[in-house]
């Protein structure tokens, strides 16, 4: 598919890299296309950033039709620029899209759409120390109309945001704390697809955890409240006596981490023993209390790797690895950050050079 291509004639000035943070500045250009019966996804383009023009009844305004990713395109030493698994995001972007009913995009469209938008912004890919441009491709529900049903109309859009290094301090172990009463997914839901909605239902508790000084909450099962699912909007890792485990997905209400995907696929080259099972909380504190408890971190492509502090639980708080970062942790840190940015040859197949 051909990409037309209008650049803007009033470039931003960039940001200070050291005061990046997350989110909170775009690039000069983002990737437009449509959806229709008749022509399907047509006109890609790409456009000087902008406020989009929406009407007010726009299905996603109401009904939350929604879709996203997140992956993010690293400067190398030598300038090179690099993507990682960025395949695996479009896969999972379509998987998303099959489950709020929304039409697949063509991966190959989709992966030139992605890389012909860094190209053309290619100087906001920041070259500080473990900063890089961030990727958010979304897509929403366009027909003017109120009544619940898939749309027939749809824009997809790619904007790019330059981050700063996640840990301004370095990494520091994290304090969570286990919600038992609200839940982000149910079995039969939209909890493994990357849809707007499933974030709206987890403030409440994330703003009640943040109140009481806590980082992230770590979610429970819906019906049992017991098993743990995810670690805010991060995959959850526990080590106990020297194994792996963390959730498996064959629930359905677990997002499948390509950052977690990764994990596992190092733990088992490294020969650590590595499970996907269900974990209860009750295990995790059985195994603190008789010093199984190696160490626990969550998994996503903001942060990479979350070493887990303190874990409290009604009321009562477990401490991991005595508040500092364990070695299997660190280890995956550094050896995906690494390929990440070209510091190691990526034996994994997992980088896109762009
Ligand atoms: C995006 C996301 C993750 C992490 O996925 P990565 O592909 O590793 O970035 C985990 N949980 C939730 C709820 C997410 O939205």
């Amino acid at each position: 598919m051909n990409i037309t291509i209008t650049r803007t004639n009033a470039p931003k000035p960039k940001p200070d890299t050291a005061q990046l943070g997350f989110g909170r500045y775009f690039s000069d250009h983002m990737f437009l296309m449509d959806y229709d019966k008749e022509r399907g996804w047509h006109d890609a383009r790409i456009v000087p950033y902008a406020p989009l023009s929406l009407d007010p009844a726009s299905m996603v305004l109401h009904y939350g039709q929604e879709v996203f990713e997140g992956l993010k395109a690293y400067r190398t030493e030598s300038g090179q620029i690099q993507l990682f698994r960025a395949i695996d995001n479009v896969r999972r972007f379509n998987r998303s899209n099959a489950r709020v009913q929304i039409p697949e995009i063509n991966e190959t469209v989709f992966m030139d759409a992605m890389e012909t938008l860094v190209r053309t912004d290619t100087e906001w890919v920041p070259d500080a120390p473990d900063a890089s441009l961030y990727l958010r491709p979304f897509l929403i529900a366009t027909d003017p109309f109120l009544g619940v049903r898939a749309s027939d109309t749809y824009l997809f859009v790619i904007i790019l945001s330059p981050v700063g290094a996640y840990y301004a301090g370095g990494m520091a172990p994290t304090k969570i704390l286990v919600e038992d009463e609200d839940v982000r997914a149910v079995r039969g839901g939209t909890g493994y697809a990357k849809t707007g909605a499933n974030y709206a239902a987890t403030l409440r508790a994330q703003g009640r955890a943040g109140q009481k000084g806590f980082a992230q909450v770590l979610w429970l099962d819906a019906l049992e409240r017991q098993y743990i699912e995810e670690i805010g909007t991060s995959n959850a890792f526990f080590v106990i006596g020297g194994t792996v485990i963390t959730p498996p997905l064959t629930t359905g209400s677990i997002l499948p981490g390509i950052t977690r995907d990764s994990c596992i696929q190092l733990l088992r080259k490294w020969g650590v023993p590595v499970e996907e099972r269900p974990l209860s909380i009750h295990e995790i504190i059985d195994a603190a209390n008789t010093d199984r408890l190696d160490e626990a971190f969550a998994s996503g492509t903001a942060a990479v790797i979350s070493p887990v502090g303190e874990l409290t639980y009604k009321g009562s708080t477990v401490i991991l690895h005595n508040n500092e970062i364990g070695p299997l942790t660190r280890r995956l840190y550094e050896t995906l950050t690494d390929i990440q940015w070209g510091r190691v040859k990526d034996d994994m197949g997992w980088i896109t050079v762009i």
